[in-house]
């Protein structure tokens, strides 16, 4: 493997710092070259201090005066500090970087994400919500640059890793030949056998007590939706150029079966470990070779049964939501993941019901597709449909829990 020089966005979030933890177990192969944070700037400067960014970047200038405060006494020489979104996007350009991590959480990590494909880095892709606002925009960019992507996503590594070799390079525009659908597994997350009845209660803390994977409360609460997995068949959608109906999703309780490939001949291709995000990201930051870890033996016996359910539409309405999202178009991807980051972010803060989430989402849905039908050609564009699409969900969502 060649050395990596690494921008992790979004470091202090949960797949930042498994990041780091892979990172720091190959000092002679992997460097880190810069790292950001939006909000956890304490825990940006022990990072700091143990990995030597050349860079950090903070969101304000009030953070920069807290990491320079925080720093104050150490004897290590201090990174160069940034300030702003634009300094994501400057920063994974430069020459030195080879390697980006977007573990920025939401459509904010979309701008920087988008400028590492233009600059042609390897990109190692965690935040879908980028991938789901702008799939093609994105696809074409890692194409016609030469980027590498890799996904990050637990289902999506999986699937990468079903595939044949033949597909590893990048920007394709045809499904590979001989897959017959792509299998994703869903936990069903921590209301999979909930009183449907009684879900109209739920608190966030309920929300994000994720039965299997340990995640950020926005991501939690998706998974617990369920919406998560509907922009996760997006990503498939746009990561293996498969249509939605070669997708299908399958609920495992267990989170063992990362994902399926079912080939033409009936052969199922599955990709097996533990619920654990440092073996995606070591997978992604190593390939094409296999690299350690941190992550024990999976123990099969221990495990005991695998099981496999169907999902339910009435206890997941996200998940229809986004098939049909994705039969409607890039505006209606757009809306979808706008709409729910409002939902969450308000259910978050107890401004709203977790069976609203979907309402919100349904409603804001209905209403940007009916005002616009454009498709979004650049960056600009997809921006400012997440905007109207936002404004929208806010005034719904005011609606609902008045
Ligand atoms: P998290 O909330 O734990 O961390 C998010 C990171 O993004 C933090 O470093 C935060 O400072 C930064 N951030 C938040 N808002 C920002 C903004 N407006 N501008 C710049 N930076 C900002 O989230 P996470 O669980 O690590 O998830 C990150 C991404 O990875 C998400 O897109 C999620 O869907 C995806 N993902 C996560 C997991 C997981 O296991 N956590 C698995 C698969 C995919
Ligand atoms: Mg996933």
């Amino acid at each position: 493997m060649q050395s990596q020089s690494v921008v992790i966005l979004g470091s202090t979030g949960s797949i930042g710092k498994n990041t780091l933890d892979v990172i720091g177990r190959h000092p002679e192969l992997l460097s880190v070259y810069a790292l950001s944070a939006h909000t956890r700037i304490k825990a940006l400067v022990k990072q700091a201090l143990r990995f030597q960014p050349k860079i950090v970047i903070v969101p304000s200038p009030q953070a920069r005066k807290e990491f320079m405060q925080l720093w104050a006494g150490n004897s290590q020489a201090m990174p160069i500090i940034r300030v702003g979104s634009q300094a994501l996007v400057e920063t994974v350009q430069e020459a030195e970087v080879t390697t980006v991590m977007a573990a920025i959480v939401g459509i904010a990590g979309l701008p920087s994400v988008l400028a590492a494909a233009q600059a042609g880095k390897r990109i190692l892709l965690a935040n879908k919500e980028a991938l789901v606002a702008a799939g093609d925009l994105f696809m074409h960019a890692v194409a016609a640059n030469n980027a590498e992507l890799l996904p990050v996503d637990s289902e999506h590594n999986a699937i990468f890793q079903c595939l044949p070799k033949s597909h590893h390079n990048n920007g394709h525009s045809q499904p590979v030949k001989g897959v017959r659908r792509l299998l994703l597994t869903a936990s069903g997350g921590p209301f999979r056998t909930f009183p449907l009845a009684k879900l109209d209660n739920v608190t966030p803390e309920q929300a994000c007590a994720h039965p299997t994977w340990d995640m950020g409360r926005k991501i939690s609460v998706d998974s617990a939706t369920m919406l998560n997995k509907g922009l996760e068949v997006i990503e498939a959608h746009w990561l293996f150029a498969m249509p939605a109906e070669k997708i299908d999703v399958v609920i495992h309780p267990q989170s063992v079966v990362h994902s399926m490939v079912e080939y033409e001949d009936g052969s199922v291709l599955a990709q097996m470990g533990q619920p654990d995000m440092r073996t995606p990201i070591a997978h992604s930051l190593g390939f094409p070779e296999r690299i350690e870890s941190g992550v024990g033996l999976m123990s099969l016996t221990q495990m005991g049964c695998l099981e496999f359910e169907a999902p339910d539409y009435e206890r997941f309405p996200c998940l229809k939501l986004a098939y049909e999202a994705l039969a409607s178009g890039q505006v209606a991807c757009i809306g979808l993941n706008a709409a729910n980051e409002i939902a969450v972010a308000a259910f978050l803060q107890n401004e709203l019901r977790y069976i609203d989430i979907a309402r919100v989402i349904a409603s804001t849905l209905e209403q940007v597709t009916k005002e616009t039908s454009h498709h979004p050609e650049n960056l600009e564009h997809v921006l400012a449909l997440d905007e109207l699409a936002r404004v929208t969900a806010q005034q719904q969502c005011q609606v609902l829990y008045s």
